[in-house]
């Protein structure tokens, strides 16, 4: 089972995604995470994305399809995935379609976290305070924000063709929006 869990940043994505890990022993792959993985380790790629990520923009598709590639056996053996901030556009979402076949395996599910945006900037000026994850500050969080608008929500209606996608709506409880995600992960697909 491999899920994509799409919306925009502080959408609740990792939350959920968390949780997922917690109830069904899926694998979290978090582009997000690894980046800042790589950036905490002082590493090569590090430094190359450290500059782009704080100010909000996209990092080139080669660096997280690359990124996602490796985790790919991890994620076989525990039975599936959870995407989380990838695929964010176009040419990441044909690479991973392309690898999962590679491998015999595909996206069986899209979840779509709606929530607008007044409530995201809300929501991340307090995780702003809390944490200081440097990319939440107004300035940068607006980049992120159209970077989603202009370059990630294009993705929707190549799901929907795909008869991918289901919407969930974001705006309720971390324990309603996880219902929510869970009744759309047991309805039966074709
Ligand atoms: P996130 O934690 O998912 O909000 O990601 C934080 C930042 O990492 C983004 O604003 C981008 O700079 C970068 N990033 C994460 N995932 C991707 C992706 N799939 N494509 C391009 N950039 C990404």
């Amino acid at each position: 089972m491999n899920l994509i869990l799409f919306g925009p940043p502080a959408a609740g994505k990792g939350t959920q995604a968390k949780r997922l890990v917690e109830t069904r022993k899926m694998v979290q792959l978090s582009t997000g995470d690894m980046l800042r993985a790589a950036i905490a380790s002082g590493s090569e790629l590090g430094k190359r994305v450290s500059g782009i990520m704080e100010r909000g923009e996209l990092v080139s598709d080669a660096i997280v399809v690359e990124l996602i590639e490796q985790r790919l056996p991890e994620a076989e053996a525990a039975g599936g995935a959870i995407f989380d901030g990838f695929p964010r556009t176009l040419a990441q979402a044909e690479a991973l379609d392309r690898m999962l076949e590679h491998r015999g395996s595909r996206i069986d599910l899209v979840v779509r976290l709606k929530v607008d945006d007044d409530a995201l900037m809300q929501r991340v000026a307090g995780r702003f305070a809390e944490s200081g994850r440097p990319d939440d500050n107004p300035d940068s969080f607006k980049v992120r924000l159209d970077a989603y608008n202009t370059q990630t929500a294009p993705l929707l209606p190549y799901y929907r063709d795909h008869r991918k996608l289901v919407e969930v709506d974001g705006m309720g409880s971390i324990e309603t929006v996880a219902s929510a995600i869970d009744k759309a992960l047991d309805a039966p697909r074709a």
